[in-house]
């Protein structure tokens, strides 16, 4: 199984390995095949919309007598899954050549921020890429001593101000040194959580206003980390985050701990944003590229 299966195992099992239960002993497919698939759909958070659409496919290619066992079920569902999530995509943010690229990454706290950067600056390192990360959520002392671990603990430098400071000052700061000492890439660090949402709309325009100082076309990505654990809410999140700033990619993280990895599904339909990684533990290596076919596999396989 590779590591991307390994993580959506939870998924797998509530869907997949669900529907060939339901099924079990019968020879035939019928509608009545459409009941269990939408419980199961609803509970891995496929969310109404992309669920009624899957039951279409199947009901309708049932009744044309295209489909009639759980194979050919599973097929079409595959099929439908990949088509659903082909979102027209720029580069994969691994692919980005432009230097420094400078990502920005949002998301509430405690979805896996910190760990995601460290997990995305160690991909870049095994790119041969030189990083520099940004800690511009000052306002948690913490954060500022997290990221400063997974930076010695990956190997690349880190621009940070002391708890309180200006998080434009350090984004600003980061991006300088990231033109002055030649890196490939700069991943900044944001807030997860001001008292309201203008606060931190506001503070978002500013950093890229300050970044795009020093480089006039960045920041070139801003990255959303998402706690899969969270299913529907996450796609909340998502929306909330997709009003107060242009997301150009999505990580999807802790779907090892989750059935809810169905979600992936809303998320891309409704932003039209492509997931870039999906977490699968909380290892350095833990940080899996999205793989749409995989992805279709892992429900319906
Ligand atoms: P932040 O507040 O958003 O910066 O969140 P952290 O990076 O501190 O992560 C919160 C917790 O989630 C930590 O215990 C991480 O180890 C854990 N975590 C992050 N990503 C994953 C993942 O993909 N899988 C699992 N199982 N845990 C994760």
């Amino acid at each position: 199984l590779s590591k991307f299966k390994q993580g959506l195992k939870k998924t797998h099992s509530k869907i997949a390995e669900g529907l060939a239960t339901a099924v079990l002993g019968k020879k035939e497919i019928d509608e009545s095949i459409e009941e269990t698939l939408e419980e199961l759909l609803i509970e891995a958070d496929v969310g109404i919309d992309a669920t009624q659409e899957l039951l279409d496919t199947v009901t309708e290619k049932i009744s044309r007598k295209e489909v009639g066992d759980l194979d050919a079920v599973m097929r079409a569902l595959r099929e439908k899954v990949v088509e659903m999530l082909s979102v027209s995509k720029e580069s994969h943010i691994l692919e980005d050549s432009r230097k420094p690229l400078v990502i920005l990454v949002v998301g509430v706290n405690g979805v896996g921020k910190t760990t995601t950067i460290g997990k995305l600056a160690k991909k870049f390192k095994n790119e041969g890429k030189k990083v520099i990360l940004g800690a511009a959520d000052t306002f948690r002392a913490a954060a500022i001593d997290q990221l400063e671990i997974w930076a010695q603990r990956v190997g690349c430098d880190i621009v940070r101000h002391k708890e309180g400071s200006d998080p434009s000052a350090v984004a600003f700061d980061a991006v300088k040194a990231g033109v002055a000492r030649g890196a490939d890439v700069v991943i900044i660090d944001t807030a997860g959580r001001l008292h309201t949402k203008e606060n931190l709309m506001k503070q978002l325009e500013k950093m890229k206003r300050v970044i795009a100082k020093v480089i006039p076309d960045a920041p070139h990505r801003i990255v959303l980390i998402l706690d899969a654990t969270n299913g529907q809410n996450a796609l909340s999140q998502a929306k909330e985050f997709q009003k107060i700033t242009g997301i150009t990619d999505i990580v999807l993280t802790k779907l090892d701990g989750t059935a809810k990895g169905g979600v992936v599904i809303p998320i891309v339909r409704q932003l039209n944003v492509p997931v870039a990684f999906v977490g699968v533990g909380e290892k350095e290596d833990d940080l899996i590229p999205f793989n749409v076919e995989e992805y279709a596999e892992s429900l319906f396989e």
